[in-house]
C-alpha cells in the first residue's frame, strides 16, 4: 500500500479547506497528501454563512452577501446594520468544485474512497471524523431548511432574517431564518436548539410549510434546494493520537452557542499550514477558552429556561451590531464581553455559574 506525508481523512468542508490551504502555499510541491472520502460526486449540499469577521479564501464562492439583518421576537423587530463585516453565504457547490479543480492539479495529492487504501502508519493524519456516538440526548442545532422560488418579487433581498422567534416554541427553542437570495429566491429554515429525542421537533417540512404559506403569506412557490442537518452544540472527544490532529467539528471548531463552524475552520486551517514544518511541536489551535467558558453557562441557561431564550436573543442584539457581531464570531475585546454580559438576566446567569 502506498505510504503519504500527509492524510486528510474526510473531504468535507475542513478537509478540503485544509488541503486547499497546504497546496496554494506551495506545502505540497515536495510532500505528498492522501484524502480519504467515500462520496461518489461532490455537489451542493450545505449553504455556509457568517459575518465576514476574517478574509477567506473563498469570495468567489459567495452566493450572497447583505449588510442589514432583522431578528424578532412576537411584537418586536430589531434592524440591525453589519456594513463592516457584512454576513456572507457560501455555496458548497462552488466551494467543492473550485477546490477540487485546484487540487487535481498537483500529482502528489491522491483521493482514496477508504482508509485501508493506504498506509496510515507513518503519515501525519488530519482527521475529520469522530469517535463519538451520536448523542441524542445532548443538545443540538438541528435544521431544515427550503429554497424556494416564486414568480412575483416577494423578497427584500437587501435585508436577512437571523431569526424569528414569532413560532411555536414547544417548550423548547425555535426560531425560522432567511436568507432571500433575490427578490423571487429564498432559503428559509425551521432551526431548533434541543436534544433530538423529541421527533415532533422533527416535522421540518410541514413547519417550513406553515411558516411560508401561513406567515410569510406565500402560497405558490417551487422548491429548488433542500438543506438539513444538525450540529453538535457539544465537543466531540476524540482519542487524542502522536500523528494525528483532527480538525472541523470533530477538532473542536464549532462555537456551541451558535453553530458557527465555517471561519473557525479557515482559521484552523491557515495555522496548520503556517507550522506544518513542526506541527507536531506546535500548541494546539482552539477556539479562546473565554468562549468556551461563556458559552457553556449559556448552553445551561437554555437547557434549563428554554422558554427565556427568545428575550436572551433579543436583548442580546441590543448592544452595537460590530459587539453583538464580534462576540459571536469569537473576536469580541473585554469590553464587548462585559457589553453582551451586562445585556444577560443577571439572576438565571449566576445561578448557572454558580
Ligand atoms: C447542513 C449544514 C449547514 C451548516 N451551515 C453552517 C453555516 O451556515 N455556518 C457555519 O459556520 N457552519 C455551518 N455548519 C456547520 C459546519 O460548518 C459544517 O458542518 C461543516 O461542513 C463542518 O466541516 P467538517 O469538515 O467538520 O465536516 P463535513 O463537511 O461534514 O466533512 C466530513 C467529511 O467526511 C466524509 N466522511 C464520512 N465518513 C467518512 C469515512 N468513513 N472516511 C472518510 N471520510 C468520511 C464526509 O463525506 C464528509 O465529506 C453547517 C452544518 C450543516 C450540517
Amino acid at each position: 500500500m502506498r505510504e503519504f506525508d500527509y492524510i486528510i481523512i474526510g473531504g468535507g468542508c475542513a478537509g478540503l479547506s485544509l488541503a486547499y490551504e497546504l497546496e496554494t502555499n506551495q506545502k505540497l510541491k515536495d510532500k505528498s497528501l492522501a484524502i480519504i472520502e467515500p462520496r461518489e460526486e461532490y455537489k451542493r449540499d450545505k449553504t455556509w454563512s457568517f459575518w465576514k469577521v476574517i478574509n477567506h479564501n473563498f469570495e468567489d464562492c459567495v452566493k450572497k452577501s447583505w449588510n442589514n439583518f432583522t431578528i424578532n421576537i412576537p411584537g418586536n423587530t430589531k434592524h440591525i446594520e453589519c456594513n463592516n463585516t457584512p454576513y456572507q453565504t457560501i455555496d458548497s457547490g462552488l466551494f467543492y468544485s473550485k477546490i477540487i479543480n485546484t487540487l487535481k492539479k498537483n500529482k502528489n495529492i491522491n483521493f482514496f474512497k477508504n482508509i485501508n487504501e493506504v498506509e496510515i502508519k507513518n503519515s501525519f493524519v488530519f482527521n475529520s471524523l469522530s469517535d463519538n456516538h451520536y448523542d441524542k440526548s445532548n443538545l443540538w442545532q438541528h435544521f431544515s431548511g427550503f429554497e424556494i422560488e416564486t414568480d412575483k418579487d416577494l423578497f427584500d433581498d437587501k435585508i436577512f432574517n437571523l431569526m424569528d422567534f414569532d413560532c411555536d416554541q414547544k417548550n423548547s427553542v425555535h426560531f425560522f431564518y432567511t436568507l432571500p437570495f433575490s427578490r423571487r429566491n429564498a432559503l428559509i429554515e425551521t432551526t431548533w436548539l434541543s436534544d433530538l429525542n423529541n421527533n415532533s421537533l422533527q416535522d421540518y417540512e410541514n413547519q417550513l410549510k406553515d411558516y411560508i404559506e401561513n406567515h410569510l403569506n406565500i402560497k405558490k412557490y417551487k422548491i429548488n434546494f433542500t438543506e438539513t442537518g444538525a450540529i453538535p452544540l457539544f465537543h466531540l472527544k476524540n482519542e487524542q493520537k502522536i500523528n494525528q490532529i483532527n480538525i472541523g467539528t470533530a477538532g473542536g471548531m464549532t462555537r456551541l452557542s451558535t453553530g458557527y463552524t465555517f471561519l473557525n475552520i479557515q482559521e484552523h486551517s491557515k495555522y496548520i499550514t503556517k507550522n506544518i514544518e513542526n506541527i507536531k511541536n506546535h500548541k494546539k489551535f482552539t477556539i479562546t477558552k473565554k468562549y468556551k467558558y461563556l458559552d457553556n453557562i449559556f448552553l445551561k441557561v437554555l437547557k434549563k429556561n428554554p422558554e427565556k431564550m427568545s428575550q436572551i436573543f433579543f436583548k442580546m442584539f441590543l448592544s452595537s451590531p460590530s459587539t453583538v457581531i464580534n462576540f459571536l464570531s469569537n473576536k469580541s475585546n473585554f469590553f464587548e464581553d462585559i457589553a453582551i454580559i451586562s445585556k444577560m438576566p443577571k439572576w438565571t446567569f449566576i445561578k448557572e455559574i454558580i
